[in-house]
């Protein structure tokens, strides 16, 4: 029933060296697809187990993707493991053979190695790489008298991602569908920041009890939540005709916390609301250090709304460049209410933009007192209608500190450009739960 393992060979996996980003893609590849994805094995380059891992997988799937070990070297050895385990010979591809000779503008090459690149399982296909010189390979047999397939892709991600795409996702949608798999899938990820995981959770396990189709699977991200419908059904239409009525439930309950869809982000989401509204934005960051800019000038096109982001990092320049003024920062301390709003004030009236954020922090790991312990941080909103400022008090390392500041300031200007005065002050007293 259209059942998919992987097997990632590599010892530079196994020694964390690599990140197994290869995998990770095909895995979300596989669930687009519809197909069974029970287990992923990293093996290192041991032909032993590679071979062993093989059978074992073999004996409990329908489909077997290994990656790597496709090269010339000597540890490159796994289409030999795939040979020895179908008892077969590796043969020379002559189609492959002749495209390499082509690639080389007809020179012929000498080297044993350039001939192991040609070289597939006998009665195996070569799966063209348009990115380099080996082929993947595709080998339809039986193993333990059932049917199986066998593909094996390049480790060199420039050379696997586009093979996964070009001829491995088409060839999956028909293996899927022969298989007795759904014909159609469709996904839909909701996109939820301002309510905690268990909330989401909460309100989706309505959803997710006693249905499978649609599925409802939470997933939570630093300072967000997804949850992610996912209808199979014979046609498209009828898998989008599944969905439709459970993403409008949903959408009904979780309200403004959903921000977006599928593969939209808070960052692009906020500049789209501001561009909408025909409203600009500045910046003003101590803590975070240009992050929360760095996260919305990333989005092409941020020009559209963004003006400037201001790095105020000692007090001296928060003054100069902001206008902040010494006695503020002498009377209420850097880290202060006063310091956030004047920081979001002075970054608004320095470009002439209509709304100004300013964060001001104690990110750690040093640098916390009884009063501002590490991970405090004031967010303040400035805009025509007035100010707002929320004392935040974030848990994590540095690096999550300075993520979640930012993911605050952009959850507050979604809720203002979506819900106005009313929305600051429903999140004054409610606060945020990121
Ligand atoms: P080559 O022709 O380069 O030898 P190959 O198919 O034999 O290709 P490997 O030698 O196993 O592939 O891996 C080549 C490189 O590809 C590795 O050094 C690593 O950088 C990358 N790589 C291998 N496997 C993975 C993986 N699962 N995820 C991400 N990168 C990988």
């Amino acid at each position: 029933m259209a059942s998919v393992e992987v097997l990632a060979v590599g010892t530079e996996l196994l020694l964390g060296q690599i990140s197994n980003t290869n995998g990770q893609y095909l895995a979300r590849v596989l669930a687009r697809h519809g197909a069974l994805h029970y287990r992923q094995t990293v093996v290192g380059d041991n032909q032993e187990r590679v071979e062993a891992c093989l059978r074992e997988a073999l004996g409990r799937t329908d489909m077997v993707v290994t990656i790597g070990g496709l090269g010339p070297t000597e540890d490159d050895l796994t289409k030999a493991a795939v040979a020895a385990v179908f008892d077969r010979r590796l043969v020379l591809d002559p189609g492959w053979w002749d495209a390499i000779i082509a690639r080389r503008g007809g020179s012929v090459p000498t080297s044993p190695s350039a001939r192991r690149m040609a070289e597939i399982p006998e009665g195996a296909e070569a799966i063209p790489n348009h990115h380099g010189t080996a082929a993947g390979v595709l080998l339809r047999s039986r193993f333990a008298g059932k049917d199986c397939v066998v593909v094996c892709l390049p480790g060199p991600p420039s050379e696997c991602l586009p093979m996964i795409d070009d001829w491995l996702a088409p060839f999956l949608a028909t293996w899927v569908a022969e298989s007795g798999g759904p014909r159609a899938l469709v996904s839909r990820s909701l996109r939820i920041a301002g309510l905690w995981e268990s909330t989401a959770e909460g309100i989706a396990r309505a959803f997710i009890t006693g249905r499978d189709n649609p599925s409802v699977a939470p997933y939570a991200g630093q300072g967000e939540v997804e949850l992610r419908l996912t209808a199979r059904a014979d046609t498209r239409t009828e898998a989008e005709a599944l969905l439709a009525p459970v993403e409008t439930a949903l959408r009904a309950k979780l309200g403004p916390w959903l921000y977006g869809v599928d593969e939209e982000t808070l960052p692009g989401v906020v500049l789209e609301a501001l561009v909408r509204a025909g409203k600009t934005l500045a910046v003003a960051e101590s803590c975070t250090g240009g992050l929360l800019a760095q996260r919305l000038t990333e989005i092409p096109g941020s020009s559209r709304a963004f003006v400037a982001g201001v790095v105020g990092y000692a007090n001296r320049s928060k003054e100069r460049l902001l206008g902040v003024s010494e006695s503020l920062w002498a009377t209420h301390g850097a880290v202060s209410e006063a310091v956030a709003i004047a920081m979001a004030s002075g970054a608004a009236a320095v470009v002439d933009a209509d709304i100004g954020v300013g964060i001001t922090g104690v990110a750690g790991p040093d640098g916390g007192t009884a009063e501002t312990p590490v991970g405090t941080v004031f967010l303040a909103l400035h805009a025509e209608q007035g100010n707002w400022c929320w004392r935040l008090r974030l848990r994590g390392s540095r690096s999550v500190v300075r993520f979640l500041a930012t993911q605050h300031a952009l959850l507050a200007l979604h809720r203002f450009l979506g819900g106005g005065v009313a929305a600051m002050e429903e999140l004054g007293t409610r606060g945020f739960y990121l």
